[in-house]
């Protein structure tokens, strides 16, 4: 039966890819056991022909070796992943036995993205980071609910992240929605309601008022975050936290930083908690 020879054929192939694969692994944990620098090692080698030359320095400090740390370095992470695949230079992908393995263990990822459900807004691509890299909470138009404070509270306090980065998007759907007065229907309209104080304030602003309510959108997210959440406030505090917010082109696959980590929201020290007890 011939499509019983073509199924026994691509098990053959298969079976020799898989012993390439694994022979490829394992020259490539001996490379890793013997020079530290060389842990990028792909085991995807079509992933790694994407790579130039000129990314040797940035895997060094790419997703690969991506850690919880200070809020600085989290960002630029984001910022050269951004710029990987903005040209199309993609880190490769570490897909390996030892990476899934290592993954089991645990989880550090550095930064934790709020960004849109739109399915053109994919984190881990924008920002070329893998897994175990970003912690991911998707709604559409990026609002907050329990359920998503809920995961930023967790990976704040429990994975240590060290920068929440909101992300809106040029065209979003959500946004759109909310500078009409047309009912949304649904639990849509609770989406759209969540965007409406954002889109009150890009109406005074004059301009395209999607795009004017998208940047609002981010901005009020990043603005409120602290305010919904003990956790989130206590983070910042402590300088444990800090949250920024930028725009992310359709069209150019560029990512726009506006709203910086001079612009991350400041929690002053609680006062009356240290004032002296009266003597009695
Ligand atoms: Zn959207």
């Amino acid at each position: 039966m011939p499509s019983l020879n073509l199924h026994l054929k691509d098990n053959s192939i298969l079976t020799k890819y898989r012993i390439l694969t694994l022979a490829f692994a394992l020259a490539a944990s001996s490379l890793i056991v013997g020079c530290s620098k060389t842990a990028t090692a792909p085991a995807n080698a079509k992933l790694a022909t994407n790579t130039t030359s000129s990314d040797s320095s940035a895997s060094s400090s790419g997703h690969s070796e991506a850690k919880p740390g200070d809020p600085q370095s989290s960002l630029e992470l984001l910022i050269q992943g951004n710029e990987r695949y903005v040209s199309g230079s993609f880190q490769p992908r570490d897909l390996s036995k030892a990476k899934l393995e290592e993954l089991s263990k645990g989880q550090h990822p550095h930064t934790i993205i709020v960004t849109c459900s739109d399915s053109r807004v994919s984190p881990e691509l924008l920002f070329d980071q893998s897994q175990g890299d970003i912690f991911v909470i998707r709604t559409a138009g990026n609002v907050l609910d329990k359920a998503s404070m809920g995961s930023i509270e967790y990976a704040a306090e429990h994975l240590h992240s060290s920068l929440i980065m909101v992300v809106g998007h040029e065209k979003c759907g959500a946004v759109t929605a909310a500078t009409t007065d047309e009912p949304a229907g649904g639990n849509i309209q609770y989406v759209v309601n969540e965007i409406k104080p954002a889109v009150a304030k890009a109406r005074k602003l004059g301009g395209d008022l999607v795009a004017k309510s998208v940047d609002e959108n981010v901005k009020l997210v990043v603005e409120t975050l602290p305010g919904r959440s003990q956790i989130l406030s206590n983070l910042i505090r402590e300088n444990k936290l800090k949250i920024a917010g930028s725009t992310y082109s359709i069209s150019s696959g560029k990512i726009n930083i506006i709203s910086g980590l001079d612009e991350s929201p400041i929690v002053e020290e609680k006062k009356d908690e240290t004032k002296p007890q009266k003597k009695g």
